[in-house]
């Protein structure tokens, strides 16, 4: 996947603040929210404790009340019963100075007693068996205090007895149901003993209203917790409240009406509930509990308790769960929020900065993109933006954009050098190709010279030890025609023109043949030369039969001459065969010296050799198997060897090669060629008015089998169709007094008007344009043979249209569109190579190529007299055909300059452009010149050679 720089970075700018925001979220979430919690928590405690606190003072101020109550009744008891000790001590003081008898003493000092007023309190006397002697109240005297205990569990009267009490007395306090009352009342009371009579005096106080006092501080203590705790605020809906030990609601929740409560009996089974949890829990000695609260809602609470022993109160602070946790979680909210405000704002702030980068990064990039249509051989300077960023930016962008720039000049000078550098190059090795095609060229024709005069030396009466030298001659001279020919083709292969031919033939003849040819030679050492061939391979395939014979013979002749003792074996592989295509793999097997591992890698190289010793045990110049390479590369395929160092060799190659349903051409691969591959039978009418390809076509045509009559133009050809049968025409197009065109029309309403069946009428023309195909077949011709064909083109042209299942409407011919054997080297040698070859090759002895090269020098100047007519005449079409058939002839004896010369001009022609057809003229002379001693020269050599046989 392709992830730009700028997305790059903003998925990294997100992730940290997505990890950053998560981390603040985490840590707000657990410490934020507990530390809320547990400030709610806190602030819930601080309430119970206020209160506590609250019900505590109250508790000391209460009992600071009772006990300065009780302290100050305390002391009036005790001010009043010494006080009273006194007068009735000086009772006894009279009695005991005599002035007062006891008895009479005794009841003055009752008497007394019974007279004194003590605002809420009484005085009492009694005797050590607690009967009451005088009150000051009289109503009690006579009844018995014995029965009374006080507080601490003592008997009264004996804990108070004069005789256990010291001088201060004692206080105490008691539970007393007076005679003729119905309840019992709390009483306090001081005793004294009266000293000298066995008397106690007391001084008692109903301690019921002191109680009282203290119950109603009590309430009022109470209303005032109720409004503070009415005014403390617990969470957002908390509350406080007490109950006592018994259950009783002190200060309700609010909203409980207590009244209403006792009207309906009490609290209900789950405030019940409630209360004995708190109590429960309270002795368990838990802090705090939570439990579904019936007085506030049934919501989740959470209470914090207390106890308050002296008054046995239970006091409960009830906070809802949900209030317990809000502040966090609003806390928490409100972070998010500003966490994500503040990553939005980061994010944009991220998305500006990752613009502002990408943007001249892009820059750099598009640029560099377009550096490659930028064409650098020419001068030039770097793009103004790109300089612009490398000024305006001094951080990594500044210098990247620097580096661009260097680079740019650096691929600009580099470029500039390699071109020259390639420009030399090309013309060093066009140099050397022309060289070589030149000096292999030059070379070829004494050669051959050379070998005929060595076989007509040979013919005559030698010496033996003439002819030995003679012999030797021979053989060195077939050694150097070869190396030649193999530079030749090297360096037509190495400037990209040799052009592989195209043609039905058979493999297997091909192979077989070529076996046959080689025989004698592996003979001679003594080797056996073996052919494996399958039957499949007898079928017609489209190919270049000439090059794969080469080929073979390079593989085969160097497995021979590789080879001392043993075999040779040549197998075809078969791989796929089709309906239209046959795969084979041709390997040549030796057994002969092998190549050494560290040579193999060579082996394929021009001028390679396995080791230096090569050349002077074997000869040879290292060019076949670089040529065999090329060729079979050319053909689409493969080669390549296995070897081994003394033990063997075996080269292959695979080709596919497309099937044909055309029969195979008969090949004659030896320069003495006799046979022609088709023969047919018929009359041919050769319509030509150019004495040159008159001569061309009638040679063509020998050795077919056919009947020629020759026509000099249309109206001629026409007469004689009208005078004798054929069974072909083969028409120039171009003619004087009747062209082919209208010839053949002529011929077709012949055919018309008398019902006759239609005669094949075969084109015969150098233009080959597919416009002039049309044109003929409009015209009604059938086929076409472009200028100039050999006989194997001719040949199987005929015999298509000779044969019983001819035409069927269809065009056989596909000709190539320019010269077909022309396959010029360098382009300013004036005549085709090949074409003599052709031309040569053509008949049995060699006298055609004589012959049409006299025809061609003796018809030429006056086609250039015609040509300089129609210029002198201001004619464009006298220019036209003039050319037109000049130029045909030119290209049958492969001055493949001229007829190009004479291609221009016809055009010229054509286009009426008569100071271009001028201009022109001079050249074609020229090179007429040059091509017409290029052709004495053959002429001369193939006389020389030939009539030495
Ligand atoms: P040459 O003209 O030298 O034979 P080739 O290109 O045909 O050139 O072969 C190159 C070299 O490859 C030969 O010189 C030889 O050393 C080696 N070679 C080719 N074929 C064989 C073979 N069948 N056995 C051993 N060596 C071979």
């Amino acid at each position: 996947m392709n992830v730009s720089l700028k997305f790059k970075i903003l998925a990294l700018v997100v992730l940290v603040l997505l990890m950053a925001s998560a981390g603040t979220f985490y840590f707000t979430q657990r410490d934020v929210g507990s530390a809320m919690l547990r400030a709610e928590q806190s602030s819930a405690e601080n309430v119970l404790h206020l209160a506590d606190l609250n019900i505590r003072r109250s508790y000391d101020q209460l009992i600071n009340e009772k006990v300065e109550l009780l302290s100050q009744l305390k002391r009036e008891m005790v001010h009043t019963s010494g006080m009273a000790n006194s007068i009735i001590h000086e009772f006894i003081l009279l009695n005991s100075y005599g002035r007062l008898e006891q008895q009479e003493a005794q009841e003055r000092a009752k008497s007394w007693l019974r007279k004194v007023r003590f605002d809420d309190g009484e005085l009492l006397l009694f005797d050590r068996d607690g009967v009451v002697l005088a009150h000051s109240r009289g109503e009690l005297e006579g009844s018995s205090i014995a029965n009374i205990e006080d507080v601490k569990g003592r008997k009264l009267y004996l804990a108070m007895r004069d005789d256990h009490l010291s001088l201060q007395g004692d206080t105490g306090i008691f539970l007393w149901q007076k005679a003729g009352q119905t309840t019992h009342s709390k009483y306090m009371g001081h005793f004294r003993p009266v000293v000298g009579w066995p008397w106690t005096l007391a001084v008692v106080v109903n301690f019921d209203n002191v109680e009282q006092e203290s119950q109603r501080k009590m309430e009022a203590i109470i209303a005032s917790l109720s409004d503070s705790f009415a005014r403390i605020q617990i969470a957002e809906t908390g509350y406080a409240f007490i109950f006592n030990g018994d259950k009783s609601i002190l200060i309700p929740p609010p909203g409980m009406n207590l009244t209403r409560v006792a009207a309906e009996g009490g609290l209900s089974d789950s405030g019940q509930a409630v209360l004995n949890r708190i109590i429960e829990a309270k002795a368990a000695d838990e802090l705090a509990i939570d439990y579904i609260d019936p007085f506030s809602g049934n919501q989740k609470v959470q209470t914090f308790i207390s106890y308050f022993k002296a008054f046995d109160w239970y006091l409960g602070v009830v906070v809802p769960s949900a209030e317990i946790a809000a502040p966090g979680n609003q806390l928490i909210q409100r972070h998010s929020i500003v966490i994500g405000l503040i990553m939005l704002i980061s994010l944009g702030a991220a998305l500006v900065v990752v613009f502002r980068i990408a943007r001249p990064l892009n820059q750099l990039a598009s640029y560099a993109k377009s550096l490659p249509k930028q064409d650098f051989s020419q001068a030039g300077s770097t793009n103004n933006e790109i300089q612009k960023l490398a000024q305006r930016n001094g951080d990594e962008v500044g210098r990247l954009a620097d580096s661009f720039i260097f680079m740019e000049a650096a691929i600009r000078a580099t470029i500039q050098q390699v071109r020259k550098e390639k420009e030399t190059a090309i013309e060093a090795s066009q140099a050397k190709s022309e060289f070589l095609a030149t000096m292999s060229h030059e070379i070829r024709t004494p050669m051959n010279g050379v070998l005929g005069m060595t076989d007509l030396v040979l013919e005559t009466e030698l010496t033996s030890e003439q002819r030995r030298f003679m012999q030797m001659i021979r053989y060195s001279g077939e050694g150097l025609l070869d190396i030649i020919n193999d530079i030749l083709d090297f360096s037509k292969i190495e400037a990209g023109k040799l052009q592989l031919e195209l043609q039905p033939f058979n493999l297997h003849d091909v192979i077989s043949t070529q076996v046959e040819i080689l025989q004698p030679q592996a003979a001679k050492k003594g080797l056996k030369l073996k052919c494996e061939l399958p039957d499949e391979l007898n079928t017609s395939l489209l190919g270049d039969p000439f090059r794969m014979r080469q080929v073979l013979t390079n593989l085969i002749g160097n497995a021979i001459k590789f080879t001392h003792s043993g075999s040779v074996t040549v197998t075809v592989l078969l791989f796929e065969q089709s309906d239209d295509a046959l795969s084979f793999q041709v390997r040549v097997q030796d057994t002969g010296v092998g190549i050494s591992p560290e040579h193999q890698h060579l082996i394929f190289e021009s001028f390679a050799q396995a080791d230096s010793s090569t050349t002077r045990n074997f000869g040879g110049t290292g060019l076949g198997l670089a040529i065999s390479r090329q060729l079979i590369e050319m053909m689409g395929g493969t080669i390549d060897f296995s070897s081994e160092l003394g033990a063997g060799t075996t080269f292959w190659f695979g080709v596919q090669l497309k099937r044909t349903d055309d029969a195979p051409c008969k090949l004659n691969f030896s320069r003495i060629v006799g046979d022609m591959p088709i023969a047919v039978q018929g009359r041919i009418l050769v319509v030509e008015d150019h004495p040159v390809n008159q001569e061309y076509a009638l040679q063509a045509l020998k050795g077919l089998g056919v009947t020629v009559t020759l026509a000099e133009n249309g109206q001629q050809a026409v007469e004689l169709i009208e005078q004798q049968a054929f069974d072909l025409v083969l028409m120039d197009c171009q003619m004087p007094v009747m062209d082919g065109y209208q010839a053949t029309e002529a011929i077709r309403q012949r055919e018309a008007a008398l019902q006759l069946p239609r005669m094949p009428v075969i084109a015969v023309t150098a233009n080959a344009m597919s416009d002039d195909r049309e044109r003929c077949l409009a015209a009604g011709m059938d086929d076409y043979l472009s200028k100039p064909f050999n006989k194997s083109q001719v040949g199987k042209t005929l015999s298509y249209w000779l044969s019983e299942d001819r035409g069927k409407g269809q065009l056989v011919a596909a000709d190539t569109e320019e010269p077909v054997a022309g396959l010029p080297l360098p382009d300013d040698l004036p005549l085709q190579d090949d074409v003599i070859e052709q031309l040569r090759s053509m008949d049995a002895d060699g006298t055609f190529l004589q012959k049409i090269i006299n025809a061609f020098l003796e018809k030429s100047p006056s086609d250039i007299a015609q040509l300089e007519m129609g210029l002198e005449l201001n004619d464009p079409e006298q220019i036209r055909i003039s050319a037109h058939s000049f130029k045909s002839s030119s290209y049958n004896l492969g001055a493949h300059l001229l007829a190009e010369l004479c291609k221009q001009m016809e055009q010229a022609g054509r286009e009426q452009d008569l100071a271009g057809a001028g201009d022109l003229i001079v050249e074609i002379r020229r090179e007429y010149e040059r091509a017409s001693e290029a052709l004495i020269e053959i002429r001369e050599s193939e006389y020389a050679a030939i009539s030495g046989k």
